[in-house]
This record gives C-alpha cells, structure tokens and sequence, in this order.
C-alpha cells in the first residue's frame, strides 16, 4: 500500500503518536540543543546512551569497592561469568546459536583474530576480495594480513569497484569477480552494510558463491548489528566481526563481537591464544597446554572488561524488548519518509546515494550535496549549528541515520526543513 506522506508537522507527529516503539525514545539521552532536543542522525557513528546505563555501571564499581577480588563470584552479576550475561540477547540480535559468539576486544582486533584463522593463504589461493573503498581498518588490516604471510597486496588484494550509478556494487559484479578470481581467493570479506554507501549486502548468497569457489567468506558488521535482522547461522559464513557503538549503543570504544560458525566449532585451524580462550571448565587448573572452548568463545584471549560489558548487556535488553524485526519495520518507514522528503522536497539541493530497494538498505541514507564540497560542507556546518547531527564523508556526502529505536518523523522532517532553510538564505 502506498503510503500519503506529508511534509508538515502535524502529519509528522501524528506518525509518531502512532508509533508502536515511541516509548523506547524515553529509555534514551538525547543530547540537548538550545530550547530541546537534537535531532541527532549519528546512531550509524555513536548511538545514544540508555539511561539505565550510568546504574549498571555503578553497579560494577560499586561490586568493586565492597566485593574486591570477591566480585567475580559474589554481586548480582559475578564478573567471572559476566560476558555469558550479554550472549543470548547477543544471539538473538545476530541470529545465531549462543556458543557462535562472543562479545570480546574491538572490531579491529576481532578481524585480525578470526584472519589468523580464516585467512590461510598458498600460493595458489593467496587472494582476499573486499570491496574498493572499504573502510580504512578493513583494508589496513587485510594489507597487513597479506604481507605478514609473505605475500604482496598488488598480487593478493582485489578490491572490487562499483558498478552501478552512484558507486554500489550489484550482486553481479561479485557473482563475475568470484566467477573470475575464485580459485586464487582464499577469503571474501565484504561488509554487511557498506558503511559509506549504506549499501547492504546479500551475505546469504554471497557466502553460497563464495564457498563454491572454496574461498572462505567473512563479513564486517559493523554497520549491521543492531541495524537490520540478521541470520548469521542460516547464512553460512564463516565468521564475522563487529563493533558495537554504532546501533548496538553501548558507548565510545564499546566491547566488539565475533561470530565463528558452528561448523568451526572445534577446528583445528591455528589460531592466536589465551588463558580465557581456554576451556572454561579447567581454566583454572591453570595447565601449560591451551584447549579451547569449543565455538567462538575458543578465540577469547583476556578475560573480559566488565564496566564496558555492563553498558551492552542493558543495550541487549532494550535490543530485546524492542525486537528486530519490529525495529527493522519502523526503519524502513523511517527512511521511506526521510527519502522521499529529499526527493520531493529537496532535488534542487541533495541526492540519495543509497540503494532505494528496501532489501538493500539499512537506517543509514547517504546523500550526496549537489553544489558539491563547500556548499556540502556549508550545509553540514549549518545543520550542525541547528541541531542537526548527521555526519560528514568525503568529498560531498552527508550520512543521515534515522535509528527506529529513538528518531522520529518530526527529526525526519525537521532536517528537511533545515536545509531548505539555509538554501534559502544562501
Ligand atoms: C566503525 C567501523 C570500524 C571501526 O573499527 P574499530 O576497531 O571499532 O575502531 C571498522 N570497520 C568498519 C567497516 C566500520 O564501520
């Protein structure tokens, strides 16, 4: 059914009023601006903070100054089995079996640890593909990786360009590069969503013409968890990596995930290790021989920390409560309302980048300023100055996050405004 949208206030807000997850707003600090709230688009780069955050984490500290060492076994919440307190919502916001993932380290240690033991390159599959323009971690990281096995990236990293119009990549380009490159390609590692193009990916039927071709296939979800619902089991990669700051609202250098598939559940691929890595059930005899928890809990190294723990395990809950499939439906009218704003209200002045398919698409719109950089920058400032926080990617893109758990329709309308403001007075 095609929906009427309207762009005034009063068809905005009663949008929201009629909003079946308006509450969650409240469960959120959303940074002030002069008289009000900002409208704040960034979930894709910072999400918010939970209010019930700030206790949670007193909580801990306070375990700390009563408890001491005992803290690990005493308290609500004992510090010895604290990350297995953050894995079922995990799962369930992944879509995958509990002992698939783990909440440990930051994305970026997370991909070197799972290359370590899914990048096994020869010389006849020394290969990774990623798409061109990935982001700097992603591509540092895999440069690394290659070198450090002796390879050279000019012969070993492909780096897949954009085939359609504003730079996004169809499934046929993959389908033509794996066709082409597969049997030197020893790990396909593509996004989830690509973090500049707020493209997504099929990870289902990439991973299916990847593992044809033998390769092993990974994904960056960085821009996914807590984005849009996932099926890592049923989509048969071999593992995945992400951060959870952006969607997953856990705060500033927040705890990161990895998933291992079951099937890895108890490889014998090398990999790197750690006491925590160790089977849980004699960690503690403290023997020289490293036996690892079977699934992804196998690849922890340190044990973990827990006053970053504390602000995902109350982001789950919310996560939880809210559900995926019902935030991914708001998403989608989030951004139907906020594209078709810049489309009927705004062609003069911004472009979706973004793919308009529904299946390819998260809450991020990138869009693209049409004066180019220093009237996309003037706008930027602008907005800002307004309370408009959306981010900046170069040379002419504004990324616009509308985040179902606490944006509105009014936010929507309120960035259209703005730029028809300054366009205005410009
Ligand atoms: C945000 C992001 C990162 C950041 O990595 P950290 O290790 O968390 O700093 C890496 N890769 C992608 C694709 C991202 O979007």
């Amino acid at each position: 059914m095609p929906i009427s949208y309207e762009a005034t206030i009063e068809w905005a807000e009663a949008r929201d009023a009629a909003d079946p997850l308006r509450e969650f707003r409240h469960e959120f600090l959303i940074p002030p601006h002069e008289h009000g709230d900002s409208h704040y688009f960034c979930g894709n780069s910072l999400g918010l903070q939970p209010r019930a955050v700030r206790a949670a984490v007193n909580a801990e500290l306070d375990y700390w100054g009563e408890l001491g060492v005992e803290g690990h076994f005493k308290g609500r919440l004992p510090w010895m089995d604290y990350h297995e307190f953050v894995r079922d919502h995990l799962a369930e916001v992944v879509g995958a079996q509990p002992d698939e993932i783990v909440a440990m380290n930051t994305l970026g240690v997370n991909l070197h640890l799972m290359m370590v033991s899914f990048y096994r390159p020869t010389p006849d599959r020394h290969a990774i593909l990623i798409e061109a323009g990935a982001f700097p971690t992603d591509r540092y990281a895999v440069e690394s990786q290659i070198r450090y096995h002796g390879f050279s990236p000019n012969l070993s990293l492909i780096e897949l360009e954009g085939d359609e119009p504003n730079g996004t990549l169809s499934m046929g380009a993959i389908e033509r590069a794996l066709a082409e490159h597969g049997p030197r390609i020893a790990l396909v590692l593509l996004p989830g969503v690509q973090y500049r193009t707020g493209q997504v990916f099929d990870l289902k039927a990439i991973t299916a013409l990847g593992h044809q071709q033998g390769c092993q296939v990974g994904f960056d979800l960085a821009h996914a968890v807590g984005n849009l619902p996932l099926q890592l089991h049923d989509s048969g990669m071999d593992f995945a990596i992400w951060c959870s700051y952006k969607y997953l609202n856990s705060g500033p250098g927040a705890v990161g995930g990895a998933f291992v598939h079951a099937r890895h559940a108890r490889t014998t691929l090398p990999r790197f290790a750690g006491w925590w890595g160790h089977d849980k059930t004699t960690r503690f005899q403290m023997g020289p021989e490293f036996v690892p928890t079977p699934g992804a809990d196998g690849w922890q190294l340190s044990n973990p920390p827990i006053l970053a723990l504390a602000p995902l395990r109350v982001s789950l809950d919310v996560f939880h409560r809210a559900g995926m499939q019902r935030l991914r439906e708001k998403s989608l009218e989030l951004t139907g309302y906020l594209r078709w704003l810049v489309e009927t209200q705004l062609p003069d002045v911004l472009e979706v980048v973004t793919p308009k398919d529904p299946a390819r698409h998260g809450s991020q719109l990138s869009i693209r300023v049409l004066g180019g950089r220093t009237e996309g920058r003037a706008l930027f400032e602008y907005l800002i100055e307004h309370g408009i926080i959306g981010d900046w990617r170069e040379p002419d893109v504004i990324r616009i996050s509308p985040v179902p758990l606490y944006n509105r329709f009014a936010d929507c309308l309120a960035f259209a405004q703005a730029v028809r403001r300054w366009r205005v007075q410009a």
